[in-house]
């Protein structure tokens, strides 16, 4: 049965009878939201053009992208918060969040729509078939540095908002709508402040559209444990020719992130269904340049560990174990290493899959695409356990080919147009 609800007299067609309320329907919602296919493709394709990598990566043009997302909602008449965090790394010195809440019938709670301003880079070039930040439409997708990841929950979120606004269209809950900075790094300049503060309350809820599966039955209501490892071993650097005169800081951390590797697996390998995958991971990544030339060996070896661990498993122990491989390895070598976490995120309780946004989203994905979910835990960090760790029910939950931080990263239109139909559902119902 379609909700009924009144209209204000600003959007009174000039047939209707005088005095008599016109009525809008969830059904005009999605109706309207199919017709902005259009709108949503330009939109689209304009913020890819804003190159927002993290500046943890180099990048720039985060703050810019928050400000165009800013303008486009006050051009629709909310009111935005603007939550600036100092970052004298940038131009503006500031990491940019935006909040605005559309007000619904019980004001007392908020369910959020939240997505991410950043970018990763783009990676080698000659690996896309276009230019990452000169966005193309081709076969029903946008390619582009972002379009998905994080883009599509941008334009999905923001014209459900206006379809919302110029439909006049209350919900039954307040809707918030939040844009947030540095999720590809840790979300220090991002929703880890603003969560200390009251802008979002612990008996509120969210959906973070940040990962997903192709069909849309997949939400994620836990996530692993994030340790992100930088390890730094110093020997001696010398001649090519004479290796024994030195430390080769090559091949001891080459030695460390093997022994690593394996113990690691060995000893943390249980395994949680409701996880995908549903083992920990931990997989040597990053490895910093050292000589510039073949006939000197390296005294300076950085690598990088990316560690995804199950809940049953405290980070604590893992880094104690680590801790221990490494001073083993420094009495056998001689070498001085050093292992420095860059990201230590213990996993906090997962979504209760009965819970209201579980079941909202559950009864919008039943009615509109006639899909049975299906709840999982994931190894990807989005912003969703930072919001559980304030007590807030949250699922991550897209429509998505899963193309984030890959080349010829696309969103599909399809997808951006239907998810927002969800968010409306959810919305209104
Ligand atoms: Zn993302």
């Amino acid at each position: 049965m379609p909700v009924k609800l009144y209209l204000s007299v600003t959007r009174q067609p000039t047939f209707q009878t005088p005095g008599e309320p016109e009525l809008s329907t969830q059904e005009d919602a999605f109706r309207w939201i199919e017709k902005s296919r259009d709108d949503m493709t330009r939109f689209m394709l304009e913020l890819v053009k804003i190159k927002a990598v993290n500046v943890d990566f180099g990048g720039k043009g985060e703050y810019e992208r928050g400000l165009f997302v800013k303008k486009w909602l006050e051009g629709l008449g909310f009111k935005v918060a603007k939550h600036d965090i100092p970052d004298k790394r940038t131009a503006e010195g500031a990491r940019i969040n935006l909040t605005t809440i559309l007000e619904g019938r019980d004001t007392s709670r908020t369910l959020w729509l939240a997505a991410h301003l950043d970018t990763v880079p783009e990676g080698s070039r000659e690996l896309w078939a276009t230019d990452p930040y000169e966005p193309v439409v081709k076969d029903g997708k946008i390619f582009g540095r972002g379009s998905e990841d994080n883009g599509q929950a941008i334009g999905s979120i923001l014209f459900t908002a206006k379809a919302l606004k110029e439909l006049e269209l209350k919900p039954s809950i307040n809707i918030g709508f939040a844009f947030v900075s540095d999720e590809e790094s840790g979300s220090h300049y991002g929703v880890v402040p603003l969560l200390e503060t009251d802008i979002f309350k612990p008996t509120d809820m969210a959906i973070v559209p940040d990962t997903g599966s192709p069909d849309g039955t997949q939400i994620e209501v836990a996530e692993k444990s994030i340790l992100w490892l930088k390890i730094t071993t110093k020997g001696q650097q010398v001649h090519g020719s004479m290796p024994e005169k030195g430390l080769n800081a090559n091949r001891i951390g080459m030695k460390l992130a093997l022994q690593l590797d394996e113990h690691l697996h060995k000893k943390y390998a249980s395994t949680q269904p409701l996880y995908d995958p549903p083992v920990s991971t931990f997989e040597p990544t990053k490895h910093e340049a050292n000589v510039d030339n073949v006939n000197t060996v390296p005294g300076l070896d950085v690598q990088y560990f990316d560690c995804r661990v199950l809940p049953a498993y405290p980070l604590k122990t893992v880094i104690a174990d680590i801790e221990s491989l490494k001073s083993k390895m420094e009495k056998e070598t001689g070498a001085t290493i050093e292992i420095k976490p860059i990201q230590n995120e213990q996993n906090t309780n997962p979504t209760p899959v009965d819970s209201e946004v579980v079941k909202k989203l559950q009864t919008a994905l039943k009615k509109l695409r006639g899909l049975t979910t299906h709840a999982v835990g994931i190894g990807g960090g989005t912003v969703g356990l930072y919001f559980r760790r304030k007590g807030m029910h949250t699922v991550v939950w897209s429509t998505l080919d899963d193309m984030a931080h890959q080349p010829n990263e696309y969103c599909k239109i399809d997808n951006m147009v239907n998810d927002a139909k969800v968010f409306a559902h959810v919305a209104l119902n």
